[in-house]
């Protein structure tokens, strides 16, 4: 059976997959637990925004979104799938839960063979009684400098769940950190490195940790790339070009996670858009070739998201 590409409108062949934003949110919600006003997407006046971004981004090549809002984040199948024919744009959704904090209570109430079939069913049935199927469990994640019990149990029934569904993981890494502890995991649950996608390692300043990770043979995602106040984007760019020299160009993915309505172009922010206006010229600038550029945003999305 060939490898397909598991979108909410349906399958698609690896092939139409075109320049891929590998982490983003365009329906979520962590307004309630965070307490503020503004970490909401996807509704009322933020979803013109997202679907005008999203427009002048199929006009740049870009067809493919991987959706990383999973359950406890405001997931809604129904919204992407509405927004994925109102624009056109491929959109991923993920399964799976993020990080301790912000887990439903079923994460600590359910067995870990319950919560392995639940995520089984997004990807083979479809998610919150529907039949849009989940395509990828993400983002799953570990705290600052820790993994904790509860997020140990979610990493290793994402694990025993890919055995049965082969769907490809992404995963959060909490300001970059904790990287090889969460490769451990999936290691000595033998999953393949290629299904492995570690995130926000433009945030882990620490280049040896990455190459671990890459040695083994996963992916790893420069993913907030705009986000100057976390790290600069010269940090970003320094980062990838010590990693192209190493010949891990067919190992990086690109993105910009955005996670509120403030980082919208509409709302003063860089936008979903900052890739191609800002960080791709920067990669060129600094000498990354154009082939190598497609590379990181279309062929390796498609290797790593086809099952
Ligand atoms: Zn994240």
């Amino acid at each position: 059976m060939s490898k397909l590409v598991h979108a909410v409108s349906g399958n698609i062949e690896p092939d139409s997959i075109n320049r891929t934003m590998i982490h983003e949110h365009i329906v979520f919600d962590l307004s309630k637990i965070r307490g503020d006003s503004v970490s909401i997407l996807g509704w009322s006046e933020t979803l013109f925004a997202i679907e005008e971004e999203l427009k002048r981004l199929l006009e740049h090549g870009f067809n493919t979104i991987v959706e990383q809002t999973n359950m406890g984040m405001g997931r809604d199948p129904e919204r992407l799938l509405r927004i994925s024919n109102e624009t056109n744009m491929n959109i991923i959704a993920g399964t799976g839960y993020y990080k301790e904090g912000f887990y439903p209570a079923e994460v600590a109430a359910l067995s870990k063979e319950q919560l392995a079939e639940k995520l089984s069913n997004d990807i083979l049935v479809g998610m919150e009684g529907t039949h849009i199927r989940a395509g990828f469990y993400g983002e799953i994640g570990s705290s600052l400098n820790e993994i904790t019990p509860l997020e140990r149990k979610v990493f290793e029934c994402v694990c025993d769940s890919h055995k049965e569904t082969g769907a490809p993981i992404s995963t959060h890494c909490e300001m970059g950190t904790m990287v090889v502890d969460q490769m451990a995991i999936f290691d000595s649950n033998g999953i393949d490195p290629s299904k492995v996608s570690f995130g926000h390692q433009d945030l882990n300043p620490d280049l040896s940790s990455q190459k671990e990770v890459l040695k083994w043979g996963a992916y790893i995602q420069y993913d907030t790339t705009g986000k100057n106040n976390y790290r600069s984007d010269d940090d970003r760019v320094k980062g990838i070009l010590t990693l192209l020299d190493a010949g891990y160009e067919d190992r990086i993915m690109l993105s910009c996670d955005i996670t509120r309505s403030t980082y919208l172009k509409a709302f003063g922010g860089h936008g979903y858009v900052s890739i191609y206006e800002k960080f791709i010229p920067m990669l060129k600038n600094n000498g990354v070739t154009d082939e190598i550029i497609e590379k990181m945003l279309v062929c390796n999305p498609r290797q790593f998201l086809a099952y």
